[in-house]
Parts: C-alpha cells; structure tokens; sequence
C-alpha cells in the first residue's frame, strides 16, 4: 500500500489554501516540497550542533563534520557510487555541469574538440559549454530528437569523429518527460572512448539511479528537486577523471600547502569544494534521500506512473489539447497547450484556482524552437501528488479553455 494520505501529512505546506482553494502543487520538476524531517533536522543542527566544518578541533565542529561527511555517505549508497571521494558536494545540477565543463574542458578539450549535446537540454547543459566554447573554440554538436520527443540514435552515432571529447545528456527532460536510455548513450560513447555527463536533475526524483548500472563518467543532481533543501546539489564523477582534473575555484578546504609561489590541493572530493560548504543543507539532502529511500523509489515511481498516465488519459480528452513528448518511457512531467490560449493565460487563470503550474520555455529554448512554440504549460508531479488533483487540474483547464 501507498500510504499518500500519511505521506502527504509530512509535507505541512499541502494543507495551506492558495485564493480560498487548496493548494494543488504541480510544479515539482521547478523544485519540490519538503518533509518535515528535513525542515526539523535543519532546525536541529543550526540550534544544537552549528560549527565550521573540516577545520575546528573542537567538539561542535567535529560534530558538524560527522554529519556532514555521514551525509556524503548517504549520498555515496544512493548513488551506488564506489567511493566518497567520487561524491563533490555543490549547488545544484548547474554547477556540477558547470564545473565538468570548465574543469574537464580546462584539462581536456582545445580548439575544434566537440562536446555532444541533445536538443532536449536544459540551458545549464548548454550555456556551461558556450561558455568553454567562448574560452577555448570547442564545438558543439547536437543530437536531434523524433517527433514523440526522443533521441535520434542514428543521429548520435554519427555525431562522433576524433575530435568528441564529451557526451553531455539529459537522463529525464524537463519539458517532454522523455526517460532517455542512458545506458545506451554511454555505450555508444564509451565505444568511441569518449566520456558521458549525466543530468540527473529531473531522474533522481522519480526513479532509482545506480551509477554502476548507467557507467557514466559524471553523473549531476540538485537537493531542491527530491525534497531536500536548495542551495546543495551533487557531482558524481569518476576518480580517474576526477584525479586529472584542475580544482573549480580557488580558497580555502581545497589546499593542502599554500606558500606564495605554489599550492598543492587537497585529495578529493574537498579539491573541488573550495570555501565553507553548505554543512547544513547536506545534512537536510541526506534526510531527504533518507525519506525518498524509506518509502521506496520502486513505489514512488509506480505511483507517479499512475498518475501520469491518468493524467494523460484525461487530458488527451479535452478539446483542442497538445501535449508534447511521446516517448515510450514517460516521466512524471506533462507540457500541454490549449487551443490557441496563451501558456501564461492558462498558467495565470490556473493559478486563481489553487492550482500551480509551470509556464513558459522552461529554460529549454532551442527545444521550444524544436516543437514550434514559445513555451508551454507543464504540470509535473511528485510523490505527494493524488488522482483527485489531476481531477481539479483537469476541471480547471476545461474552466479556463470554456473562458476562451
Ligand atoms: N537540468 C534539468 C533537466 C533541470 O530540469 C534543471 C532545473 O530545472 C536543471 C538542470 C538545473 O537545476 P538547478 O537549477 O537546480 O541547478
């Protein structure tokens, strides 16, 4: 049994009303509601353990560095990654791809070496390699998509030449729901020797993901998608990548020795974490892992299922609907327009009636140019989320599509 009923009771905010409705959240993949074991083990450590971490010999600090180590643990065992040292704490998917593009470009990308991207990416997968384009004159090539919204794989293949030195994908996108195989997208790369980044911003929510299982090279997500707190994310890279690759930036944590002539950098992960991490926010991401792990991502992704799947029954019945993304392995993300009823209208007047919505390109615009429009509306689920309120969604977009 699913027991929404007391899952939904951990997330306090699921009880508030938004303009006299209750609350109908649908917009997880922006980023998702948190547990109260999150918020409270928060609460607890900034009011009983708070101390820098990695640097006091004192009892609080020793204590704050247990837990922050403990949660790079706990990431370690969801990931199934090998070893702590592959796990680096950051911000969130955007500087993990941020830091692979400048480090991993930094030592091993030059002028006319290629990077391959789908066109399916979120901006943060490729402005980050823009930016290293700007910086060095790599290329960027990338990899088209079909009409339902998955990737071309004669395409992929034939996008390699000896001058790829990455494959940067999308395991889930934000805006179509697709479930890329990446399994199949490392292969493909490994076969040419080239190496693979995974955005995992919008997979680690909805299903397990097993490093060993997907051997990508490097591996992105952030806390804020899967109920823990914003402001911490993660990079999962490789050793043998990870040893040959220069720090991001440059302070303290990330040394070993410092004169000034010369530093030599401390071993990893902390060569890539320079300054005071979020110690905090960690031990909020490890609660939240815990969460989602103790209920099961076997469950929560056939719960999710379910109510896509009723979701795109229900929608695909209301006149004048598009829905965009068709994969056969769909995630728990619907982009739909109306008619000829602007996203924003739909998203605004949906949100009068306690319903939220994303709305816009969803920070995917080469893919809005790919299906032909200037954004969409994009109602995605989380583990929280009923069959009644993609009823209340779909009665408010037969409200709003009879106001047109
Ligand atoms: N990649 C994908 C597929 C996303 O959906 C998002 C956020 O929407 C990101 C990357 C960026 O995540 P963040 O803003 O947490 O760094």
């Amino acid at each position: 049994m699913y027991d929404i009923e007391n899952i939904r009771k951990d997330f306090p905010i699921l009880g508030r009303e938004v303009y006299g409705h209750p609350l109908v959240y649908f917009d997880n993949g922006a980023t998702t509601q948190k547990p109260r074991c999150v918020v409270e083990a928060m609460t607890d450590e900034y009011y009983n353990v708070n101390a820098n971490v990695h640097r006091g010999v004192h009892f609080l600090s020793q204590k704050a560095t247990e837990l922050h180590e403990a949660a790079r643990e706990t990431v370690r065992s969801f990931l199934n990654a090998r070893s702590t040292s592959e796990i680096v704490f950051t911000r969130g998917t955007t500087e993990s791809i941020n830091l692979v593009a400048s480090c991993f470009g930094e030592a091993f990308m030059h002028e006319g070496d290629e990077v391959i991207l789908s066109e399916m990416e979120h901006h943060s997968n490729i402005v980050s390699w823009q930016l290293l384009q700007a910086r060095k004159g790599i290329k960027i090539r990338v990899i088209p998509i079909n009409d339902d919204g998955e990737l071309m794989w004669d395409e992929y293949e034939r996008l390699f030449n000896a001058h790829t030195r990455m494959v940067s994908v999308t395991h889930v996108s934000n805006v179509l729901g697709t479930v890329n195989s990446v399994r199949r997208v490392v292969d493909i790369a490994h076969d040419h020797g080239v190496p693979v980044l995974v955005d995992g911003a919008q997979s680690t929510p909805h299903f397990a993901v097993d490093m060993q299982a997907i051997g990508a090279d490097f591996f992105a997500f952030s806390g804020h998608k899967i109920y823990g707190p914003t402001g911490i994310g993660v990079l999962y890279g490789k050793e043998q990548w990870f040893d040959r690759m220069p720090p991001y930036m440059g302070g303290g944590e990330m040394i070993q020795h410092v004169t000034f002539e010369h530093t030599t950098f401390n071993e990893l992960p902390f060569k890539f974490e320079a300054g005071t991490p979020d110690y905090v926010a960690s031990t909020g991401l490890a609660r939240a892992l815990d969460y989602v792990s103790r209920i099961g991502l076997d469950r929560i992704y056939a719960h999710e299922q379910d109510l896509t799947r009723y979701a795109l029954e229900r929608m695909g019945r209301i006149p004048g609907m598009r829905i965009f993304g068709h994969a056969s392995e769909h995630d728990a993300v619907i982009s739909f327009l109306v008619g000829h009823i602007h996203h924003l209208d739909m998203g605004t007047l949906l949100d009068r009636l306690g319903i939220a919505v994303r709305t816009g390109h969803h920070c995917a615009e080469p893919l809005m140019h790919r299906l032909g429009v200037e954004g969409t509306v994009r109602a995605s689920f989380g583990l929280y989320n009923t069959r009644e309120e993609v009823d209340v969604l779909v009665d408010g977009i037969e409200r709003v599509a009879k106001m047109f």
